[in-house]
């Protein structure tokens, strides 16, 4: 299989292009959005052609496939991967959280507090950090993963739930909370899915106005079909397969 990094530079720019138009829309810095190529299914030499193409952030969806594939593409690269960060999205069963907290710089999926604990002692035995985004579910679908946020606005025990997670999460070593993740909802009109994220980014405003320190937290959202949406709304990653790559086998 060949990828040609000449192809992939034009995608990137173009991906790019979208992302800074959307964000001066919104009035907001380009350079305040980390665009996460998400290689998952597509093999260690994507990766790499990814990279000559001039991508330094990548995504996977599954540990195992982000243990196997990260140190083929530090062989591939050589000394030159060591700028890459990389970046586990998709949700982590407990059995998971060893290869997860052996290989992945930051960790989009957090939902519960068991993974939390399994994963700052893994990471305390590999002696690593791994700041960590927790995935919420502001659409009530119950397909979705992440921890149900449908009715924050108006149902206390959800907002407490996730100051919970985010406060006990803080306090174990190795782990760090900086924002929370969504997924926008399917087959919707886009102002349906633009109100999820601008929830999703109301939601962040309030949990940071309830931490110690009050720092302002990120947000991971937006994909191929929604990131310019994302964007507007106040996304800080977006997380981008198809647009770069084409459709996955
Ligand atoms: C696959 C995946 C993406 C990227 O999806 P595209 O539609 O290819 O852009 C983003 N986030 C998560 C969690 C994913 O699993």
């Amino acid at each position: 299989m060949t990828f040609d990094p000449a192809v992939l530079r034009e995608r990137h720019s173009a991906v790019m292009a979208r992302i800074a138009a959307a964000a001066e829309r919104a009035g907001r810095r380009p350079d305040a959005v980390t665009l996460v190529a998400v290689t998952k299914t597509w093999p260690a030499e994507l990766v790499a052609a990814a990279y000559e193409a001039g991508m330094r952030h990548f995504g996977e969806n599954r540990a195992e496939e982000l243990a196997e594939k990260r140190p083929r593409v530090e062989s591939l690269l050589g000394a030159a991967s060591s700028d890459i960060t990389w970046h586990l999205i998709g949700t982590l069963q407990s059995r998971k959280t060893r290869p997860a907290a052996e290989h992945a710089d930051v960790f989009h999926a957090l939902e519960r507090e068991k993974i939390a604990r399994r994963l700052s002692g893994e990471l305390a035995a590999a002696n690593r950090r791994l700041p960590c985004f927790v995935e919420v579910n502001l659409s009530g679908e119950p397909t979705k993963s992440g921890l149900d946020c449908s009715r924050w606005e108006v149902d206390a025990t959800e907002r407490e739930g996730l100051r919970k997670l985010v406060i006990d999460t803080s306090e174990l070593p190795g782990l760090t909370v900086v924002g929370l993740m969504t997924m926008a909802p399917w087959d919707v009109e886009p102002a349906v899915i633009r109100d999820v994220f601008s929830r999703t980014r109301k939601l962040a405003e309030w949990l940071a106005s309830e931490l110690p320190g009050r720092a302002p937290l990120q947000l991971s959202m937006g994909m191929t079909d929604d990131y310019e949406i994302a964007v507007e709304e106040g996304a800080t990653h977006v997380r981008v397969g198809r647009a770069l790559f084409g459709e996955r086998a």
